[in-house]
């Protein structure tokens, strides 16, 4: 018998078609007086939370932009102190997510989150803020949502490109919520489930954005990864992937995408139930090249040099990956780890078992 700890998170969640209609009501239980935010793509979306808040609304603040910039954020703070609120309602991806938990860190302000990508930070206590061009992050339970309304229909705008790309976010999430140093069972059903949900999906999304039934199984399966990732501790592919992105400024969604099939590829030795279950959930015979032909399937990019990687930046990825030990299923060893770099830039596909024992 596996022992385990589990600890649930506080989150209530609100999922369905239309129940954007329900964010008065829902803002109503935690709070009286509320700022909006959004990116300022997104403007037009926080002014109809403002209508549909009426009273309870004291401002929109359209100004979050990605990885949360500290003087993004001293600005959001202010204009929530002048206004005098009692709670934040975020209308957006990760990036609007990421600027309320940043206000809730310092304000202790209550947050209703309302996501329209799949990149799951609606359901974590992990807060990250990038000052002289480093990101930190850390974990404090203040961030976590009080709330997540989770309206399909908002993702139907959520152009083909970046909701494929956003999924396999979502997706990567599960996968090393399935090998995670402090995985239980009910995270490895709810991973398995995920990935099931999101690999069925994304493609028809993709194809047909304007799908509604995929388009709600894709958040459902962005809601089970986001709870993965509040739940559990990641390894090496959400490493190497904040390296990527905090070092070389490259889009967060785009840099998971093209990163785990390699990462898979690389732990797949080390943990062959949770390849199993990958393998099944995606209905594939290889979980790495399965993730790989996901991948190609969104018509996403598949090397990093294509997303602004530079080349001679791939030894420094190895060094930081090898510095600050954590843990990883497989053992983080040079040589592998730059053939998964290698793989990832050139964008081949990933060195997985079966591949191996075949050649
Ligand atoms: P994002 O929030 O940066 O959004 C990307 C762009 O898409 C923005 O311009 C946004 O306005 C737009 N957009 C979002 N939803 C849309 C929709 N439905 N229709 C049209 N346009 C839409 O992207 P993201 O991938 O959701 O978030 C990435 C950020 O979130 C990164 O900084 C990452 O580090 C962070 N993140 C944090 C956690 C956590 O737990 N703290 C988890 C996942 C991601």
């Amino acid at each position: 018998m596996q022992a385990f700890i589990y600890e649930p998170l506080p989150t209530r969640v609100v999922f369905g078609a239309g129940t954007f209609d329900q964010v008065r009501a829902e803002a109503a239980r935690i709070a009286t007086r509320f700022l909006v935010l959004a990116t300022p793509q997104q403007a037009q979306l926080a002014e109809q939370a403002a209508q549909k808040l009426g009273d309870l609304c004291a401002g929109v603040h359209a100004g979050a932009v990605m990885h949360v910039p500290v003087p993004v954020v001293d600005e959001a703070v202010a204009v929530a102190e002048g206004l005098g609120v009692t709670g934040l309602v975020a209308v957006g991806g990760g990036s609007t997510t990421g600027l309320a938990k940043a206000i809730a860190l310092r304000t202790g302000l209550p947050i209703v989150a309302v996501p329209t990508t799949y990149a799951g930070s609606e359901m974590t206590p992990i807060w990250g803020l990038t000052e002289d061009g480093v990101k930190r992050t850390g974990r404090d339970p203040v961030v976590l949502p009080r709330v997540a309304i989770y309206d399909p229909l908002l993702t139907l705008g959520l152009p083909a490109a970046l909701s494929g790309v956003s999924g396999l976010n979502a997706i990567a999430h599960c996968v090393e919520g399935l090998y995670s140093e402090t995985a239980n069972p009910l995270v490895s059903l709810m991973a398995e489930e995920g990935i099931r949900a999101l690999a069925k999906s994304l493609p028809i999304v993709v194809r047909d954005p304007g799908n509604i039934e995929a388009r709600g199984d894709a958040l459902y399966g962005a809601w089970l990864g986001g709870v993965i990732l509040g739940s559990v501790g990641m390894a090496l592919h959400h490493k190497l992937c904040h390296t990527l992105g905090g070092t070389f400024n490259l889009p967060h969604a785009e840099t998971h995408a093209i990163v785990l099939p390699h990462a898979a590829a690389y732990n797949a030795a080390a943990a062959p139930e949770a390849m199993e279950r990958i393998a099944r959930a995606m209905a594939v015979p290889d979980a790495p090249r399965g993730l790989y032909d996901l991948l190609v399937a969104v018509g996403a990019q598949t090397a990093l040099r294509d997303i602004g990687m530079p080349e001679d930046g791939l030894a420094k990825v190895i060094g930081l990956a090898l510095t600050n030990p954590y843990y990883n299923p497989a053992p983080l060893v040079a040589e592998p780890l730059r053939e998964l770099i290698d793989n990832a830039f050139v964008g081949r596909p990933p060195a997985s078992p079966v591949a191996r024992a075949a050649a």
